[in-house]
Formats: structure tokens, sequence, C-alpha cells
């Protein structure tokens, strides 16, 4: 564990003058279609002057406010602290494709290789009961909950011969529930059917991130936004607005980890980005088969994802944006005119009745890669320092877990939680650069030829076995 984090004050950042917003507050609704949807999102008053915690808590996305949660819920006495830099729910957490799913970076196989299959079967139940724990929780945080499942289209031979290894291979384990939809069920162009995983639901990210946030404060959470955190050490958090001083830290700053240059190298931040379109009829929706509440992908290995919003919109994002030199996270890293197209295309080649559907947001944002694709949750009883991520693209519903565990781990229980095999790991770190840069960047275009050799020749790709490893497959 890191005794002492320091921020980069070479990356450009604006730290606010004391009581004054950053970023006007219209900037804020502009982040994403969830952001611009989701109520008030008048930043919170900052830390001012030195404070005392009995848990300080490093950035207020999902992963921040779950361990919050829990944590009351096993002490409601604690005195709690978050200290977000922007808002609660600036960066991925409220951003994201809205999939409340139980899928982990690492399949159940490499789990299984890794861990043993008892605590691989143990993490697979967890994510999905992960998945119930949310919606209990949803229930008093209107966010647009709809448990629908999850379709993956097969759209050619070799992607049916995927979704089907992949329909016998959960069978084989017995724990997730995958299904086989025909082609006469599904709505996607060219589609020879498609798996069906009923464990998933879609919500809106940033009304669940936000709702969290003030439910915690109407709990007596201290909310602490434009606070940007500069350096973490056991039993204190230092701010350029003052230091608190806690009996126990939790960073949680997934992609943004890597802002820290002790940790840089940990967790490698890599954009997903998205589109929303105009609402659609219910006539489009019945036409290509997609209900309230489902979510949906393809086999294809430059991953896309979508879900039908609670107003009838397509929210639609995929891998492809590259990955910027020195880890580096910039605003203007959230929109890529080429990879907005890419998306355009990719929708109505998937919906051709979409065509004419007017695109109305473009947003995206970092989400965070360890170098195995193994999410954790470690916490160091020596520093009294917690940290849970590197969810990739699977953190909506995985925060939660890590929330949970993390409250476990930091008021000493040992719990079913805690030993799960997630708990501990230290993933190895990302090589330094020139070679972080050509590694990530080279496995997403070999992703991307992969999926070109796949539709041309009709056989399964060499490169994707032979990258697939580096990109978690
Ligand atoms: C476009 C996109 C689509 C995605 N789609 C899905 C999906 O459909 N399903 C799914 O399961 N996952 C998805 N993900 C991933 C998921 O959103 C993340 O894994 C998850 O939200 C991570 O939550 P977090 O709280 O750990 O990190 P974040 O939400 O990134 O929160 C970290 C917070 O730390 C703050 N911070 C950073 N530095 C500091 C500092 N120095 N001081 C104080 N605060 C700081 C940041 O401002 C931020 O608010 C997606 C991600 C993206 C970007």
């Amino acid at each position: 564990m890191d005794p002492t984090l320091t921020v980069d004050r070479s990356t450009p950042r604006k730290t606010p003058a004391r009581g004054r917003p950053s970023v006007a507050t219209d900037v804020y609704r502009g982040l994403s279609f969830w952001h611009g949807t989701a109520g008030d999102l008048t930043p919170r008053a900052g830390l001012d002057g030195d404070g005392e915690a009995d848990v300080a808590i490093v950035g207020g996305g999902l992963t921040g406010l779950w361990t919050a949660w829990y944590l009351l819920e096993r002490d409601p006495t604690l005195r709690i602290v978050v200290l977000e830099k922007e808002i609660a729910g600036f960066g991925a957490s409220g951003r994201n494709g809205g999939w409340c799913s139980a899928l982990f970076p690492r399949s159940t196989a490499s789990l299984e290789r890794a861990h043993g299959r008892p605590a691989a079967l143990a993490m697979r139940r967890a994510m999905i009961d992960t998945i119930s724990e949310v919606e209990r929780v949803a229930a008093s945080i209107p966010c647009d909950f709809a448990r629908g499942g999850t379709i993956a289209y097969a759209r050619s031979a070799v992607q049916e011969r995927a979704a089907r290894a992949e329909i016998a291979e959960a069978a084989a384990y017995g724990v997730d529930e995958i299904g086989w939809r025909g082609r006469e069920s599904v709505g996607a162009a060219g589609a020879r059917g498609a798996s069906f995983d009923r464990n998933c639901a879609s919500l809106h990210p940033a009304k669940l991130v936000r709702g969290l946030a003030s439910a915690l404060e109407a709990r007596g959470v201290r909310i602490l936004e434009h606070t940007e955190v500069t350096a973490v050490s056991p039993g204190s958090v230092a701010t350029a607005r003052g230091v608190v001083t806690a009996d126990r830290v939790v960073v949680a700053t997934e992609g943004y980890t890597a802002t820290f240059p002790a940790t840089r190298r940990r967790i490698l931040p890599l954009y997903s980005l998205m589109i929303a379109t105009e609402p659609l009829s219910d006539a489009f929706w019945d036409e290509v088969r997609i209900a309230h509440g489902e979510t949906f992908t393809d086999y294809r290995h430059l991953l896309i994802y979508g879900q039908r919003t609670a107003d009838n919109r397509f929210a639609f994002g995929g891998r492809g944006a590259r990955y910027h030199w020195g880890s580096a996270i910039r605003a203007r890293y959230d929109r890529a005119p080429r990879v907005f197209k890419h998306l355009r295309r990719t929708l109505t080649e998937l919906f051709p009745a979409a065509r004419g559907a007017e695109i109305t947001h473009r947003w995206g944002g970092p989400l965070g890669v360890p170098r195995d694709w193994h999410a954790s949750v470690r916490y160091d009883p020596a520093t009294r320092i917690g940290r849970a991520g590197g969810y990739v693209g699977d953190g909506l519903s995985t925060t939660n877990l890590a929330g949970r565990t993390l409250a476990d781990l930091l008021t000493d229980a040992d719990t079913d939680l805690t030993r799960l095999p997630w708990v501990g790991h230290r993933s190895p770190d990302w090589e330094p650069e020139p070679l972080r840069f050509l590694g990530a960047n080279a496995g997403m275009l070999a992703m991307a030829a992969a999926d070109v050799v796949e539709r041309v020749t009709g056989r399964s790709s060499l490169i994707a076995k032979v990258m697939g490893p580096l990109v978690g497959h």
C-alpha cells in the first residue's frame, strides 16, 4: 500500500478560489446526457480549513459513496467526510452506459485459473447478488432502475460460435443464467440470434450517484466538493483548502489514480465514449425488439454497449478512443469526433431504422484499467488506508460490492465478502512510457483489426487470440 500519495502538480488543473466554483454548473450539465437530466448540479461547499473525521474518502464517485453508505449502515455514529475535486458523480460514475450488470472484468474461467473454482464461483454469485442489492437501495433513490437483462447479438458465424460457447460455459459453471434467443426474436440487422443474460439492469447513472450523495448528506456525511486532494498519507488527507485528519482513509479515484505519481502506473485511464439519440417512437422500439430495461451489445472484440433509456432514446457507447501519452486525463479527451462518427455508423448498421434519428448528446470519460484487468479491493491495517478500483468498464455494480467490502474491512469484520478473491489482489504495474502508450494503443488497434478480419473471412481472428490476454479477454 502506498503510505504517501501526492498529486502530480505538472498536470494542469483548476484549483478554485475558496467558495468560488471552478467550473460553472452548466458546464457540469454538459458533461453527458445523464448530467443534463439529473437535476440540481450546484456544487456543494468545499473544505474550509482543517478538519477531523473517523473516515476520509477521496473521490465522490460510486466507490467512495457506496463505501460511505455501508460504513454508516455498520456504524451510524461514524464521522465520514468525502472529498471530491469537482462534484459528486463528475467521473465515470455519472457518465457511464447505465449497465448495472453482473459482469466482472475477468471471466469466470480466468478467475478459476487464478484463484481456484470455489473462489471463482463465490465471486460470480457475489456479482449477481449485487444487482439485487443495488435494486434494494435504488428503491429509495429514483434512478430509472429496470431489470431487463442484456441481449448480446450474434451477427456472424464467428459471433454465434462465441455466443454459444459463452452459454455453454455459463451452464457448466451453473451460476449465471444465459440463454439463446432465436433470429425471429431479435431485432438487430443481420443477427442470427442472441444470447440473453437476465442478470443486468439498466439505470440512469447520474441520478443514482447524485441521489446517493444527497441521501448520504441527509444522514450526516460531509460531502465536500471542489476540494482536490493533493496528498494522502496514513491518518491524513491534504488539500489546498486544509488538511483532514482521519483514523482511516479510502482512496476511490479509479482512472484518476494515475494523476498521483506514486500510483501513476497502477491504473491506466482509458476513454470510453457515448452518444444519445432523440427519443424514438414506441413503434421503432417494437420493430427493433428492445424492451424497457434491456441493454444490448454484440460479440465483436472492440466493445460496444447500449441501452433504451427511460425516455426512449438510445444511449450507445464503445471503445476505440486512443490512450493518451503519460496516462493524461484532459476535458478535451471526452470528445473524439472520429469515435462519435464510428458510434453513429455502428448504431445505424445494427438498427437501420435509426438512420434518421438525431444525435442529441456526445460525451465520454476515463475508466480505470489495471495491467491484468483484475479489479481489486485492498485495506492495509498498518497504514489504515483502503482502496478499490480497476473495474475497467464494469464498475457500476462492482463499486457497490467494493463499498460493502471496504466497509467490512475498515470495521475489522471477517465476512464472506472479505474472503472474496479480489480482496487483497495486487495487479502488476503498467510499463513505463513509451511501452505503455505503444501497448495500449496496439491492443486497441488489434481488436478493431480482429473484427474486420472476422467480418471478411468469417473465421475467428488469430490477432484476437494473441492479443486477447493483453486486453482482458
Ligand atoms: C463512458 C463510460 C461508460 C461506462 N459504462 C459502464 C456501464 O455501462 N456499466 C458499468 O458497470 N461500468 C461502466 N463504466 C465504468 C464505470 O462507470 C466505472 O467503473 C465506475 O463508475 C467507477 O466508479 P469510481 O467511483 O471508482 O470512479 P469515478 O466515478 O471515476 O470517481 C472518481 C472520482 O474521484 C474524483 N477525483 C479524482 N482525483 C481527485 C483528487 N485528487 N481529489 C479529490 N477527488 C478526486 C473525480 O473527480 C471523480 O469524481 C463506464 C465508464 C465510462 C467512462
